[in-house]
């Protein structure tokens, strides 16, 4: 576990507390939220050093404060860095977040009021990609797609139809909760038959397309953004890639357009986490990641459970509770009180209300981070059958939650 030093525990008792709380949380629980990971030490010191201190509004050489002599260096090598892990021709590291980036595209290619095409968020997408309550549903008008109602994968001549009828300025591909390869090929055939920008946000893959476990967007899309926190293991943070063409825009639109001062710190850890990310020891992680996923989807069907396409090929399963006539959010709950951390998720065509739909999203992500393998992940297959088989007794939670924890005793965090 973490060593915390002692000057936070005499300056502030209370948060200390809380901090060490959480760490004994992130040790003790199985950590399946598809988004999250645990990023290494040297991640974290980078996020916490004196760069926090530090302006830097602007880009490297051309910065309205003095004193970025060590600023600049850091966001150069980040930016290289990126450009040779992902093959990108042009980098913004700036973004604060992954929301943030995907605004910044909205606000370079298109004009408000103009037609993008995203998945629909019930169906998997993200609510930055047209979704009513964001941004992007208020300001541009946002068409979105479905996936097929049987297969409950992209359907790719149906977005191609509707490609053709909406004619988007910008088609968005790209996904939170989708547990299938995307086709970056054929978005991009499909953007280039309407005259459509094409924005791939690889947010949640990142790390598998680094690897080079997931399909690469980046000779395909005009735009890729992602965040740098989930499978790409690295601190809070989002990025643009583009073709050279785009960068004077992306860079224009993140700065001055929407943000001020870009987080250094973050920069930095971005930095230290793309250098670990360049190394055969995260190829290996990142295979391991898809290779548990498909473990624990094997595991779950083992237990009777269903499946949102049967199964996955990137590092997340979506279980569909319907035929257990279980709510998401009362599975969710139970499977907390066992150890097992999830997030309830809409399925494709749920009957269920967002706030309490028909699905869990399962990550491996974080887990695989903990040295787990397949065989751990047959056993967490376990606890999720176990704890689905008995939300409503308090007492077999609190059992599978004692097993939890000795089996999480096995796998330290870093
Ligand atoms: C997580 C995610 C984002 C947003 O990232 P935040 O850092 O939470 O703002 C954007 N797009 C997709 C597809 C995501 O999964």
């Amino acid at each position: 576990m973490t060593q915390r030093s002692p000057e936070i525990q005499q300056a502030d008792p209370e948060v200390f507390e809380i901090l060490e709380a959480e760490d004994q949380r992130q040790h003790t629980t199985v950590r399946l939220i598809a988004s999250e990971n645990y990023t290494s030490k040297a991640v974290m010191e980078a996020t916490g050093s004196r760069l926090t201190n530090k302006y830097s509004e602007g880009y490297p050489g051309k910065r309205y404060y003095q004193g970025q002599e060590n600023t600049d260096r850091i966001e150069r090598l980040a930016c290289e860095r990126a450009k040779s892990l992902f093959g990108a021709e042009h980098v913004n590291i700036q973004p604060y977040s992954g929301s943030p980036a995907n605004l910044a595209v909205f606000y370079a290619m298109l004009e408000p009021g103009d037609k993008v095409l995203g998945m629909g968020l019930p169906f998997g997408g993200h609510l930055t990609h047209g979704w009513k309550v964001s941004f992007s549903g208020r300001f541009y008008d946002a068409h979105a797609y479905a996936v097929d109602p049987t297969t409950e994968q992209i359907d790719y001549d149906a977005v191609a139809r509707q490609a053709r009828e909406v004619r988007p300025k910008m088609l968005i591909c790209g996904a939170s909760a989708y547990p299938r390869t995307i086709d970056f090929q054929r978005f991009a055939e499909i953007a280039r038959e309407v005259d459509a920008v094409l924005l791939a946000d690889i947010a949640h893959i990142a790390g598998l397309v680094a690897a080079g476990v997931h399909p690469s967007p980046i000779d395909v899309a005009d735009v890729v953004t992602t965040t740098t926190h989930k499978t790409l293991r690295g601190p809070r943070g989002g990025m643009i890639m583009c073709k050279a063409e785009h960068a004077k825009a992306i860079d224009r639109a993140v700065f001055p357009g929407l943000q001020g001062g870009p987080h250094m710190n973050a920069v930095a850890a971005a930095a230290v986490a793309f250098g670990e990310a360049n190394t055969d020891d995260f190829k290996a992680y990142a295979q391991q990641v898809v290779d548990n996923a498909r473990a624990l989807a094997e595991g779950l069907l083992t237990h009777g459970l269903r499946l949102v396409t049967g199964g996955t090929d990137n590092h997340l399963v979506l279980l569909d509770l319907t035929p257990r006539e279980l709510g998401g959010r009362a599975a969710a709950t139970a499977l907390e009180k066992a150890g097992v951390v999830v997030n309830s998720n809409s399925i494709p065509f749920d009957k269920r209300k967002p706030f309490d739909p028909s699905g869990i999203r399962i990550g491996t992500a974080a887990v695989t981070t903990r040295g787990m393998d397949q065989g751990a992940m047959g056993q967490i297959a376990g606890f999720i059958g176990r704890a689905l088989d008995n939300i409503d007794d308090d007492t077999a939670l609190s059992a599978i939650r004692a097993d939890v924890e000795a089996f999480c005793a096995d796998y330290p965090i870093p």
